[in-house]
């Protein structure tokens, strides 16, 4: 059946001498594999356009049990920016493996609207590292391991709240603490803006780099202990910013 999707290129790999396969996350249908015929050619008129992270509408030959077979696509939003920059390039390849992850689990249209909103947001110049942390937030609650931010985890109470546990992920009120490590009230607000804000809406970042790299860090020790995803772009991307 011939069908035309929105969707994003999240992995490609090579077929043949000549073809690639690609999972493309689409809104509609979620994850679908395509086979991409002949486009590595330097005729195709395709070779630009079957590449990790093409958003465009993707004109398909759509099969639901096998590999549907890619036909033309039309570029949405060609990222020019991200392109152009090997650290935005890293922040979203490593974006797109965490989506290619998290949907495997589990789809809901609202993961492709929030990652599409996030592309563009770091295309546009916002701090990639804050917007990339909002993105990784918010993908919490579709691994089942969101945070609790609305009030005390022990005892519900939403007054007093003093720090955050990384362990337990939640929040913790002064009653109920015991030894757990003291974020600074700014880290713990901004977590629950972070998981909160409506990626489209944000028109401006005012986050200091130290809070915002203290944000990553307790991101980071969360998603170690709880998602049990190794990914070799987030290695990469350390690497890189960390030089
Ligand atoms: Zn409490």
């Amino acid at each position: 059946m011939l069908k035309k999707v929105e969707g994003i290129i999240l992995t490609e790999t090579p077929s043949g001498d000549s073809s690639r396969i690609l999972n493309i996350l689409t809104r509609e249908y979620g994850l679908i594999g395509v086979m991409a015929k002949n486009v590595k050619s330097l005729k195709s008129p395709l070779r630009t356009k079957t590449t990790k992270f093409t958003y465009g509408l993707f004109y398909l030959d759509y099969y639901e049990q096998k590999l549907s077979k890619l036909t033309d696509v039309d570029i949405i939003e060609p990222f020019k920016n991200v392109r152009q920059d090997i650290i935005l390039l890293s922040y979203v390849s490593y974006i797109c493996e965490l989506t290619y992850q998290v949907v495997k689990q589990n789809y809901n249209y609202t993961i492709f609207d929030d990652f599409i909103a996030t592309l563009k947001k770091i295309d546009e110049g916002f701090n990639p590292l804050v917007m990339t942390n909002i993105l990784e937030i918010k993908y919490l609650d579709y691994q089942g391991i969101g945070l609790n931010l609305d009030c005390c985890l022990r005892c519900g109470s939403t007054k007093n709240i003093i720090t955050i546990d990384p362990d337990e992920g939640g929040y913790i009120c002064q009653n109920c603490y015991t030894n757990e490590p003291i974020y600074n009230a700014k880290i713990v607000k901004l977590l629950r803006m972070y998981y909160y804000i409506k990626i489209n809406s944000i028109t401006s970042l005012d986050i200091k780099p130290d809070i915002a790299s203290m944000i990553n860090e307790f991101i980071n020790r969360y998603y170690d202990r709880y998602a049990g995803l190794y990914l070799n772009s987030k290695k990469f991307l350390q690497e890189l910013v960390k030089n």
